[in-house]
């Protein structure tokens, strides 16, 4: 029975009385498991209407309550319809896994709980688990675990922008008094044509401008030509400029190459610049021993980001900058204000917020430490290596139906050319809804792209893109 003061409370429509609460949780917990037991029968692709969306949201004036246990299930409900189905097992698009249960089950909690992640002691056992996860995969990826540092980030998009406002301040400690305008020579990163667009983002958003990022040229694999990064460097000084980074990416996203990490490290220290790597989803490599050697040279690297909503399956987002110089965060983004929490003043600790651009923050780190307190690194090595065998599986079946892979990977993202229009293919795939796929252009060539993202990924799921692709070509 709801008490008087939850049904008389100036809040009562916020909190809600405890009968009607405990209905809510049981429906969400009956749709959480509902829809991982039914997802892989769903179709992958839900049709694109906007007309239909907006008269559904028409009803909603928010001047008439609407009943909370009615909301629960209009929103099951929509989500069902109106979403690709990123945890199909028929997903095979760009890095979005399905979310391993742990991962859920954190996020629950935290939105519960709602710790605060900007000051130590408003939520102390989370900074240190978030310290604690940190460190671990620092180790993992071959930090040093005496110097490793690092920070939770909302993605790879924030973490890339972290990584670039790190390679800053260090290589101009007036930077962040006086901003890029300060600078006397403007400053330039490297790139390739195949680093993910979230580093010429950065670099706007820095106030360098997309330009200051230079491509180097690629080799026949598309990886990045060390030499050619030495030689541009060196062009560049002459003019005027001054290089501070350049940017390697161990697993890219269009065909999941990775840059030959120990050359690019050998060019960056001897023309002293930051050595990024851009792992965000490659990086979960580092956690299977036999895959380890893929991301040889990543342990030079001064900094590198991961994602755990990508190859470690934690639901969105959960990006973690890392970087082997101890000091770095702070000086990036380490600021005083009187209104910040005091209570741990003469404790050994790190405030988060010294070491984010967030202030206010979200427990992102519970959803990795839970999934890898109950899967362990094993549990992990697990998984991924299952999906580095469907990607292998997908190859194979993809050359037995006359199709050509043209990215060379260990990792489990094929692109594939042959027999057909790529763009109608894909269309006619994605639209049956029997699986999804994308284009993507290497080298001046329009090809199909298909990334094994998901752990429950079966070689009957393999054989049935396979079956779609074909079908799709033949149907006239
Ligand atoms: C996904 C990805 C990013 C961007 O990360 P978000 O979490 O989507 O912001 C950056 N780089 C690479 C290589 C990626 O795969």
């Amino acid at each position: 029975m709801a008490t008087t003061e939850e049904k008389c409370a100036p809040w009562s429509s916020l909190l809600l009385d405890a009968p009607t609460r405990a209905e809510i949780w049981a429906r969400l917990a009956a749709a959480i498991e509902d829809y991982i037991a039914r997802v892989p029968e769903a179709c992958v692709t839900p049709e694109l209407k906007p007309a239909e969306l907006h008269r559904r949201l028409a009803r909603f004036d928010f001047q008439a309550p609407l009943d909370a246990l009615e909301a629960v299930d209009w929103i099951i409900d929509g989500l069902w319809r109106y979403q690709v189905h990123t945890p199909h097992p028929r997903y095979f698009g760009l890095f979005n896994p399905a979310p391993v249960s742990m991962g859920i089950a954190a996020d629950t909690l935290v939105a519960a709980f709602n710790p605060q992640l900007a000051a130590w002691s408003h939520s102390p056992l989370a900074a240190e688990i978030e310290a604690h996860v940190v460190r671990a995969v620092a180790v993992k990826l071959g930090y040093p675990a005496e110097t490793a540092d690092g920070t939770f980030a909302s993605g790879g998009m924030e973490a890339n922008h972290t990584a670039l406002l790190c390679a800053l301040q260090n290589a101009f400690p007036a930077f962040a008094e006086t901003g890029a305008r300060g600078l006397e020579r403007p400053p330039v990163l490297y790139v390739s044509s195949q680093t993910h667009h979230s580093i010429a983002r950065a670099a706007r958003l820095c106030g360098l401008g997309a330009s200051s990022a230079r491509t180097v040229a690629v080799d026949d694999d598309l990886r990045m030509r060390a030499e050619d990064l030495s030689a541009q460097v060196r062009r560049d000084r002459e003019a005027g400029f001054a290089p501070f980074l350049v940017v390697a990416t161990a697993g890219t996203t269009n065909a999941g190459i990775i840059d030959p990490l120990d050359e690019i490290a050998d060019a960056a220290q001897s023309e002293r610049l930051w050595f990024h790597v851009d792992a965000a989803w490659g990086g979960a490599a580092a956690i299977v021993p036999e895959m380890r050697h893929l991301l040889a040279g990543i342990e030079r690297s001064d900094s590198l980001i991961l994602d755990a909503h990508k190859w470690l399956s934690a639901p969105m987002g959960a990006g973690i900058f890392l970087t082997r110089k101890p000091d770095i965060l702070r000086r990036t983004f380490g600021v005083s204000t009187a209104y910040m929490p005091r209570d741990a003043a003469g404790l050994d600790i790190t405030d988060p917020h010294t070491h984010s651009m967030q202030w206010s923050r979200r427990f992102t780190g519970l959803k990795v430490f839970l999934a890898l307190a109950v899967a362990g690194w094993d549990g992990y090595a697990a998984a991924i290596r299952h999906q580095t065998a469907m990607g292998n599986l997908l190859r194979e079946e993809l050359r037995a139906a006359g199709r050509q892979i043209v990215n060379r990977t260990e990792l489990p993202v094929v692109c594939f050319a042959g027999k057909g229009d790529p763009e109608e293919i894909v269309r006619r795939v994605v639209t049956s809804g029997a699986a999804w796929i994308s284009t993507t252009r290497l080298r001046d060539q329009t090809v199909i792209r298909a990334c094994i993202t998901n752990y429950r990924t079966q070689p009957e799921d393999i054989r049935a893109l396979v079956e779609a692709v074909s079908a799709a070509n033949e149907r006239k």
